[in-house]
């Protein structure tokens, strides 16, 4: 197992960084960049009543604040931090370019951040997964008897974990595509990316853009970049990339592996690339019931997460035990109870239409809740996949008749109820309609394959409605 890479120790007394963007990310990074000394300017879009009271308590710490303009370059900045969600084409950051002025986001400073001898990072990326990914890698780790923690987008902040009291021998990393655009040294132990589908392309301007900005992760990998032999995009990633002499590139497939290939045989999940005598044999580490749900794209997660871990030197136990250990996410393609022979899951999570797709394939027959904000998605090839299996469709929110269009053009004969209402009740209603459809034996899934703002606070409500219309609709037989 190795130790951490030491980044050269900057002096951050008396410098003049400008945090962009006042939340979650940019909170944190002032006040530890104010605690070394350095003199904080934080820029802010907008200047409503909750920025203003973060900016008192900021300007009572000694960091100078500017609401409502994000654009202008403070004078005498010498580099910028900013919130990985701003979009590189902002002139604040044309207005840096200009200057000669560093641009890092939060997942840069916090590898610049990390004192000498830090845990390595497991890192991981994708368009869909990487939540569940990075947890069921700590998972195994832990089971190994590894201090870790999943960090990133969810659990401990990379922040937190580089400069608190707790020490750590590795960490499993979670990096979204904006993190890794804004991180141009970060050099992980090993990397990586699940699968590659057009998403936040308004963000990055193309998907070469989107592909390359993912691809970071892979440069100057030291001992393994994990692929996706499913997906080619991720492998070209891999072959483009500039990695540390003698890092391997390892597959992971729902197939029969190849040598230097982690896959699934009779049932059981099985490394060719770790394994002693890897060329002739195949070493068992888990079952594929061990994994939770056992879903196909789950399963593709779990031989990632099982990769990454072999890699830093995890045993075969370990990572049986650590997947057997894991627990998803809420609304992750979660059970929710089963009525009248009927069962009910919520993937609330599946916000896109690859997301969508995956769950999809893993039920038969299926009455399929969908819909709200399309985010500039086009369904037809999602409902061309999935028509067969489809018992019915119940279509909700803004941008139901996208959805609608597509199943009437490639699934004409699935019955599809066009729910014309957005208040609370809309889900009971959904729920009400799929449940009519359904016969025994079926499966009702809430897998939106769009955005839930346009009804609900956020995709954990969204699929607490759900959940909450099917407990109604168990308990009365009446959502
Ligand atoms: P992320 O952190 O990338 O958003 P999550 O682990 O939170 O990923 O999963 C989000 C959704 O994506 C899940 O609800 C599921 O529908 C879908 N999903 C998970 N893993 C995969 C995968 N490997 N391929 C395709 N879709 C997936």
């Amino acid at each position: 197992m190795g130790s951490g890479q030491v980044t050269e120790r900057l002096d951050w007394n008396g410098k003049n960084v400008t945090v962009a963007g006042l939340g979650v990310s940019g909170i944190p990074a002032a006040r530890a960049l104010g605690a070394l000394g350095a003199r904080v300017t934080v820029v802010n879009d907008g200047d409503d009543e909750r920025s203003r009271a973060q900016a008192a308590a900021l300007e009572a710490e000694g960091i100078t604040v500017r609401l409502g303009d994000g654009d202008t370059l403070p004078a005498g900045t010498e580099l910028i931090v900013t919130t990985p969600g701003w979009r590189p084409d902002k002139p604040l950051f044309a207005a840096a370019a200009e200057a000669g002025v560093e641009v890092w986001g939060d997942v840069e400073l916090a590898w610049r951040l990390r004192g000498p001898g830090a845990a390595p990072w497991l890192a991981v990326t994708g368009t869909n997964g990487k939540t569940t990914t990075v947890r069921m890698l700590a998972s195994i780790l832990e089971a190994a008897g590894l201090r870790t923690a999943a960090v990133g987008n969810i659990g401990v902040s990379l922040l937190d974990a580089v400069l608190g009291e707790q020490e750590y021998d590795v960490l499993a990393v979670e990096l979204s595509s904006y993190q890794l655009h804004w991180a141009p040294s970060v050099r992980v132990h090993s990397a990586a990316v699940l699968n590659l589908a057009p998403d936040h392309l308004d963000w990055h301007g193309s998907m070469e853009a989107y592909a390359a900005d993912k691809g970071r992760i892979y440069e100057g990998n030291r001992v393994a970049c994990v692929y996706n032999t499913a997906d080619k995009a991720t492998e070209d990633l891999v072959r483009e990339a500039d990695v540390e002499e003698g890092c391997r590139a390892i597959g992971f497939t729902l197939g029969t592996p190849g040598p230097s290939e982690l896959g699934v045989v009779e049932g059981l999940l099985v490394d060719r690339a770790f394994a002693p005598n890897r060329q002739k044999n195949a070493q068992e580490l888990a079952e594929v019931s061990d994994v939770q749900p056992p879903a196909p794209h789950n399963v593709a997660n779990a031989l990632a997460a099982a990769a990454l871990a072999r890699a830093f030197g995890v045993d075969a136990r370990a990572v049986r035990d650590g997947l057997k250990a894991f627990r998803p996410d809420p609304h992750r393609i979660e059970p929710v109870e089963e009525v009248g022979g009927v069962t009910y899951v919520d993937d609330s999570k599946a916000t896109n239409t690859h997301a969508a797709e995956a769950s999809l394939a893993a039920y038969d027959p299926i009455v399929w809740i969908a819909g709200g904000l399309a985010k500039g998605a086009t369904f037809d090839e999602l409902v061309q996949k999935s028509a067969k299996r489809l018992r019915g469709a119940v279509l909700i929110g803004a941008d139901r008749a996208l959805i609608r269009e597509a199943l009437a053009r490639h699934a004409p004969e699935v019955p599809v109820v066009d729910l014309d209402r957005t208040d609370t009740g809309a889900m009971s209603e959904a729920v009400r309609e799929a449940a009519r459809l359904a016969r025994p034996g079926d499966t009702v899934l809430l897998a939106p394959a769009c955005a839930s703002m346009d009804m609900f606070t956020n995709y954990n409500t969204r699929g607490e409605a759900f959940a909450d219309a099917v407990r109604a609709l168990a308990a009365t037989g009446d959502a």
